[in-house]
């Protein structure tokens, strides 16, 4: 069976090392759109300036633009097993065009997996790494860009979070369910 997966969460929050380790486990593979779009840059095509500009200024590239490169991965046959998206999507827009594919697929999202960090310890984090827009206040500003434009997808994706808290904690509380379910030392 498929397992499709989303992980959500700030700049700096460990998205992209929760997915290596869940490509590696589940042999499905990363699709991380940050990485797709600073490939772009590297090949110096015009598209490839253009997506510079915002990736610069760490503003979020036009939606179509991901939706566009997100529809092309998800045609490659290496998906049928599953995929973890990484830094998609990223906007309300994105959420519903990434739903109108996945069901024209047939092929709901399985869970969609939350990082939640605090402020001080992602601009702590971020700033060990090396990247250009990792700069301090370019760190800042994509945080906020994060609170403004990527947060609300927690509310769009209730029941899926849920549900992946829902399996987090079941086994923790015994088959039944219910917390009085759970076996009392005696
Ligand atoms: P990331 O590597 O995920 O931190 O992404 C780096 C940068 O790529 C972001 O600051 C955005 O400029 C751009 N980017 C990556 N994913 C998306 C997306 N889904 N929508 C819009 N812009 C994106």
């Amino acid at each position: 069976m498929a397992l499709d997966l989303v992980l959500l969460g700030p700049p700096g929050s460990g998205k992209g090392t929760q997915a290596a380790g869940l490509t590696d486990k589940y042999r499905i593979p990363q699709i991380a759109t940050g990485d797709i779009l600073r490939a772009q840059v590297e090949a110096g095509t015009p598209q490839g300036q253009r997506v510079r500009s915002y990736l610069d200024r760490g503003e979020l590239v036009p939606d179509q633009l991901v939706v566009d490169i997100i529809r092309h991965r998800l045609s490659e046959p290496d998906t049928e097993a599953g995929f973890i998206l990484d830094g998609f999507p990223r906007t309300v827009t994105q959420a519903q065009a990434l739903d109108a594919m996945l069901a024209e697929l047939q092929r709901p999202l399985d869970a969609v997996l939350y990082l939640q960090v605090d402020r001080q310890s992602l601009l702590d984090r971020l700033g060990q790494r090396h990247r250009q827009d990792d700069r301090p206040e370019i760190a800042d500003h994509r945080i906020d860009v994060f609170l403004d434009q990527t947060a609300p997808l927690i509310g769009y994706y209730p029941e899926l979070v849920a549900a992946a808290i829902d399996d987090i904690i079941r086994p923790l509380v015994g088959a039944g369910g219910g917390p009085n379910t759970r076996p009392t030392a005696s």
